[in-house]
């Protein structure tokens, strides 16, 4: 470990965790297709699902759609669901035709929905299937996006931990080597990877952005998770002998420094070159985030559960921003890898674990809060009783990680704030 410049003293984690179990408003893990499809180049996501699942994923990547997609529904019928048609072979169908239409699909994920579970179809015998008729051009994966119980970033999770197994070893003799964990926006990855380069830590991504580049895994890799969601693919790693760095989530100038701090530690980056590397881009987070701090300074923020992401925000508007927490929402609470997120709130936040809506509505609606973070679903209910809210989900789809989205990332959460300013005007 090098003596680096400690960080602001971190508050005595005197944070009060309650759990909640009760009626829920969240997505099914299908929308988590709706970045990936963006990030693996040449994948392709086949979801095997009703036409509900087909318009949850068109809705929500409706106004994201440039080229092509790089996804589609294969819809089960009421005929499947009699089980009249044999879906294993108008499964085999549909492949074949996708891959002689799309020759450029070198990985496809059939993805399970509620429906495909229902009718117990096995889509990782499918997968297997399909996988050695169409070797070596293609490879057929499996996960589930279904789901009740779920939140819409453990389709992130299945996809990626459908991915761990699959992964090159890397040889026992080979030299220590990091790998980011998450789907990061390009223009991010390209930024950490740049600052990685320049402190020398030997850094890929899981995933990459093309089929037959992704990292290989073995006992010296550490790997540093990008999202804090990502519970399955952490404990596949695991299995394949993968080290986790504790570190906080790169959002935010701090949360960023703390994210690069714990990788250039583990790789005995030296202090005073740390420094050097990372000064130039804190410098201009903190410029960019300057200009909303006086807007977001004081705002009493309440967060719904929804993404899984809700702990890492409430830091950094709380650290970063100066805003209030209200209450801290989350669909669940990985202990392990917030444990340092947990350590960095005030004092006395109140961390609720799952979710119980009506309760929370009501509390939500008790506390009048300046600035809600929820899901599409409870958004225009509270906007119509004049509270301002900003869409978890949003999120997600825009990058916001590393020194340079940070004013980004403060943005997100001023912009309901100045539009409610503009309606009250
Ligand atoms: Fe609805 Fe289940 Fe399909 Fe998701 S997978 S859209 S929850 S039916």
């Amino acid at each position: 470990m090098n003596a680096h410049a400690p960080l602001p003293a971190a508050a005595d984690c005197g944070v009060e965790v309650r759990q909640e179990r009760g009626q829920r408003a969240v997505f099914c893990g299908l929308t988590g297709i709706v970045w990936l499809h963006r990030k693996i180049q040449d994948a392709f996501f086949l979801v095997v699902g009703s036409r509900t699942c087909a318009h949850l994923i068109q809705s929500a990547a409706g106004v994201m759609i440039f080229a092509e997609p790089r996804f589609a529904t294969a819809i089960i019928d009421e005929r499947d669901l009699a089980g009249i048609a044999d879906m294993n072979e108008e499964l085999d169908r549909i492949v074949g035709r996708l891959i002689e239409r799309r020759p450029g699909i070198k990985l496809l994920f059939l993805v399970g929905s509620c429906p495909s579970e229902v009718i117990k179809l096995d889509l990782s015998r499918a997968a297997l299937r399909l996988s050695k008729s169409l070797a070596p051009d293609v490879r057929v994966l499996n996960y589930s996006g279904s789901g009740i119980e779920t939140t819409f970033t453990q389709g992130e999770d299945a996809c990626l931990a459908s991915l761990v197994p699959e992964l090159p070893p890397a040889p026992a003799e080979a030299e220590a080597a990091l790998m980011v964990v998450g789907a990061l926006a390009d223009v991010v990855e390209d930024q950490f990877a740049r600052i990685f380069a320049e402190l020398g830590i030997p850094a890929r991504f899981l995933p990459a952005r093309r089929a037959g580049e992704m990292p290989p895994v073995g006992r010296n890799t550490r790997y540093l998770l990008a999202q804090p969601f990502l519970t399955d693919t952490a404990r596949s790693l695991e299995e394949r002998s993968a080290k986790r760095l504790s570190a906080p989530f790169p959002l935010g100038a701090e949360g960023t420094t703390r994210w690069l701090r714990a990788a250039a530690d583990a790789f005995g980056v030296d202090a005073q070159h740390f420094e050097a590397v990372v000064a130039p881009g804190q410098k201009r987070a903190r410029r960019a985030l300057a200009q909303y701090q006086e807007r977001l300074s004081g705002k009493r923020v309440f967060f719904f559960p929804d993404s899984q992401l809700e702990v890492p925000l409430a830091r950094f508007l709380s650290r970063e921003m100066e805003a209030e927490l209200v209450e801290v929402g989350t669909p669940y609470l990985h202990r392990a890898h917030l444990s340092e997120e947990l350590e960095l709130l005030p004092s006395g936040t109140i961390v609720n674990e799952g979710q119980s809506l009506d309760d929370q509505m009501d509390r939500c609606r008790k506390a009048r809060p300046d600035l809600t973070v929820c899901g599409l679903g409870l958004a225009n209910p509270l906007e119509a009783e004049g509270l301002s809210t900003k869409w978890s989900i949003e999120l997600l789809f825009t990058p916001i990680q590393g020194y340079d989205q940070a004013g980004d990332l403060a943005e997100l959460f001023c912009r309901p704030l100045v539009r409610r300013t503009r309606l009250e005007v």
